[in-house]
C-alpha cells in the first residue's frame, strides 16, 4: 500500500475532525499531497469517519484521477486539488462545515483582524464566492479568492483550511472556527475593533519566527 503515512494522517484528521466538533457526520474531507510522489491521499467519499480505515483512503493524481484504491474520491476533491495547484507551499487541506465559520459564511461576510490569531489565515479570513458544492466552478471561485491566505470562508457552504501539512491546516481550521465565534459574539454585543494593518504585521512576524509558516 503506497503513501502509508498519508493514508493515516488522513484517518487520523478525519477523526478529530468529528472529535473536535468541526463537522458532523460524513461532512468536511481532508487531504494530504505528496508532492515527491506526485499523489494525493483523500478522504473516500460517503463513509463515516470511524468507518474509515487507511485502505479506504483514495490516490489521485494532481489532475484527479484515481491511481489507488476501490473507493470513490471525496466529491470535493477538485476543491482540494485546485488549492495544491494555486499553492506550491501547502501539502494539508482540511475542508469543514464548522458551525460559527459556516453561520459567518452565510452572512457572506469576511473575518477582519479583529483578534491577533487571524494571522493563521493571513491579515484576515477572506471570502470565497458561493457555487454549488462538489463542482469544479466552487474549485475555481475558492482557489481564486484564497490569495496568500492559510483560509477562506465559503459563501453558503463552510470553510477550506491549507497548510504545510495536514496538522497545520487542522491547526488553521479549528482556529478560524474559534475566531469565527468570537467574531459572531462580538458582533451581537457591539462592534469589535480591528487590529492595525502594522500590528498584524507585527504578529504574523513573529509567527514567521515560531516557525508556524507566513
Ligand atoms: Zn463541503
Amino acid at each position: 500500500m503506497r503513501m502509508e503515512k498519508e493514508r493515516n494522517d488522513v484517518v487520523a484528521f478525519g477523526n478529530k475532525l468529528i472529535s473536535a466538533g468541526l463537522t458532523t457526520g460524513t461532512g468536511g474531507n481532508v487531504s494530504v499531497f505528496n508532492r515527491k510522489q506526485g499523489l494525493v491521499a483523500v478522504s473516500p467519499s460517503a463513509l463515516d469517519y470511524a468507518d474509515t480505515r487507511p485502505q479506504d483512503v483514495v490516490l489521485v493524481s494532481p489532475e484527479g484521477e484515481v491511481v489507488e484504491g476501490t473507493r470513490k474520491p471525496s466529491s470535493e476533491t477538485p476543491l482540494h486539488l485546485a488549492h495544491y495547484r494555486v499553492r506550491p507551499d501547502v501539502c494539508g487541506i482540511a475542508h469543514t462545515h464548522s458551525v460559527f465559520a459556516t453561520t459567518i459564511a452565510t452572512l457572506r461576510w469576511e473575518i477582519p483582524p479583529m483578534h491577533y490569531l487571524v494571522a493563521f489565515s493571513g491579515k484576515k479570513v477572506p471570502l470565497a464566492p458561493y457555487a454549488t458544492h462538489g463542482t469544479e466552478e466552487l474549485a475555481r471561485v475558492t482557489s481564486e479568492a484564497i490569495g496568500d491566505s492559510n483560509a477562506v470562508l465559503m459563501a453558503n457552504h463552510g470553510l477550506i483550511a491549507l497548510g504545510v501539512d495536514l496538522a497545520a491546516a487542522f491547526a488553521t481550521a479549528e482556529i478560524v472556527e474559534l475566531m469565527a465565534q468570537i467574531y459572531y459574539q462580538a458582533k451581537s454585543i457591539g462592534e469589535p475593533v480591528n487590529l492595525t494593518d502594522a500590528e498584524m504585521d507585527d504578529v504574523l512576524a513573529g509567527f514567521a519566527d515560531y516557525g508556524q509558516g507566513k
